[in-house]
């Protein structure tokens, strides 16, 4: 089967394109199992990858071939992925990037693990492991893993971006097609805009977050990341949908098909009718996002981006969201708060790493709790049992949560004059590894774009937008009202299919 086609091209090619070539049984699942894993072993000196299983893989791609043979035809059927080391898995060891789960074994699937597996039920797409991240998803640079740094495949001497740096490292440099991640105040999007790939962060409930490792739950959400927004629309329409017995959280909506209408546009092509896909759309421009804030390369290639979208008919308009700045203290009052809570299991007895020695319950506690955590989320689970201790709790968290209903509402003042916002993800392009590690304040203002969005619960996106200093990718945000989603994809499949940025590929990965 595989002799007649070339295996080598197999990772340039997409979701939807490897599922094409497996629909029409051109290349078996099993094959391409192997090709992304002997790519992965290869370029270990990412540091994408936390586990992998050979056997395991090559199991699940055997049970896809077996549907594919049977006649089967949905859309992801075959096709491989990994998931952040975030979504708890029974064939994958769990670390959540920390010491403290070195070693732990999931009893069960996460949510969205499942909707996208071959078990029964599943999308039937192929587990290739378990992606590195920050610890707990609590960073920006992808360097508080417990275990190793991730390398960006673009300069491997910079960041990939955090928490979801491992997901987007490998999709970047084509280990894989796909990947999942969490977003909880921009680990989606902002890899995805510094790796040069595709991202989106759901409306808040949109995915279930049943089997997640919990860091703050009032705003972590699962997402895919991938090369387009064709792949990441397949990707999600899987994932999401309520799970009402598990996350009582989760959405009531159904689920939606969010790639047949861009499958359609692309039918349409890029010809004269197609090039004004956009006509009517009104982007929103939030001054605030504009600001000196912002480096010069990193506006150039927005705006560049943003004259694209113009000439496929969308019109630009300037909005305002005065509160952004203050997205940073805000953000980060309620995300420690609520990590510190969440992350009270890890005791050494419920769950995670249990000191070798020590003296009574609670110096046991102590010790496991010490050796287990690193150094962020220590600081953050002492930052969130500080702000919701009593007597700082009405100063702090409190007023906190009152700042993040008026960063809301200023969304809604916003989307009343636009259809969606668009800014820049990262007010910089990767730095270097090591340059923001002993410094918490400058990791937490990388994130000024990001956390606003998050705090309202809003869907965003990060597209890839052009390059700017040290040839490194940018990112274009898009952020959407609640449950637009599919507008977000609809309008950066547009962008895609008049523009290649997407498909630029670093030299690492070839
Ligand atoms: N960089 C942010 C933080 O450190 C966001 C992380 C995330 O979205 N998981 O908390």
């Amino acid at each position: 089967m595989s002799s007649a086609m070339n295996n080598l091209d197999l990772h340039d090619l997409g979701v939807a394109q490897l599922a094409a070539k497996l629909a029409a049984r051109e290349v078996s699942s099993v094959e391409v199992t192997q090709h992304f894993l002997a790519r992965i072993r290869q370029h270990d000196h990412l540091g994408a990858f936390l586990a992998t299983d050979a056997t395991v893989s090559l199991a699940q791609a055997g049970a896809a071939d077996a549907r594919l043979a049977l006649g089967e035809r949905t859309p992801l059927l075959g096709v491989p992925l990994a998931h952040k080391d975030v979504f708890v898995t029974r064939d994958f060891p769990t670390t959540a990037g920390s010491k403290m789960l070195e070693n732990y074994r999931s009893p069960f699937d996460a949510t969205v693990v499942s909707r996208l597996g071959v078990a029964a039920g599943g999308a039937g797409m192929v587990t290739l492991g378990k992606l590195n991240c920050d610890e707990f998803a609590m960073g920006s640079g992808n360097d508080n893993s417990a275990y190793q740094p991730v390398h960006n495949p673009w300069d491997l001497s910079r960041v990939p971006g955090g928490s979801s740096g491992g997901s987007a490292a490998a999709v970047a440099a084509r280990l894989l097609p796909a990947a999942t991640g969490t977003d909880t105040g921009g680990s989606i999007r902002q890899p995805a805009a510094l790796t040069g790939i595709t991202g989106i962060k759901p409306t808040y409930g949109r995915c279930s977050r049943y089997g997640m490792v919990a860091f703050a739950s009032s705003l972590d959400q699962a997402g895919p990341l991938a090369r387009s927004a064709l792949d990441c629309a397949l990707l999600l329409s899987a994932m999401a949908g309520p799970d009402p017995d598990r996350d009582s959280t989760s959405l009531d909506l159904p689920a939606v098909d969010y790639a047949t209408d861009l499958i359609a546009a692309s039918a349409r092509g890029t010809g004269a009718t197609a090039l004004k896909g956009l006509q009517g759309l009104r982007i929103g421009l939030p001054t605030q996002f504009f600001g000196a804030g912002c480096a010069p390369d990193v506006l150039a290639a927005v705006r560049g981006a943003l004259a694209e979208f113009e000439k496929l008919g969308a019109t630009l308009v300037d909005v305002s969201l005065p509160l952004t700045e203050l997205s940073i203290p805000v953000y980060y009052v309620i995300a420690p708060a609520e990590a510190s809570s969440n992350l009270s299991r890890f005791d050494g007895v419920r769950y995670g790493h249990r000191a070798a020695h020590y003296g009574d319950l609670t110096d046991m506690y102590k010790k496991s709790r010490s050796e287990g955590f690193g150094l962020e989320a220590t600081r953050r689970i002492m930052i969130g049992t500080y702000v919701l201790s009593h007597g700082y709790y009405d100063a702090y968290y409190l007023k906190a949560q009152k700042i993040r209903r008026l960063i809301a509402q200023d969304f809604q003042t916003a989307f009343a004059q636009c259809d969606v916002i668009a800014g820049p993800v990262s007010p910089t392009v990767a730095w270097k590894i090591g340059e923001k590690s002993d410094d918490p304040v400058a990791n937490y203002l990388a994130d000024i774009y990001t956390l606003s969005s998050s705090l309202a619960g809003l869907p965003g996106m990060s597209v890839p937008a052009g390059f700017g200093a040290h040839g490194m990718p940018v990112g274009l945000q898009l952020i959407g009202n609640y449950f637009k989603e599919a507008q977000l994809l609809g309008a950066a499949h547009q962008f895609q299919l008049a523009t290649d940025w997407h498909q630029r590929k670093p030299g690492s990965a070839t």
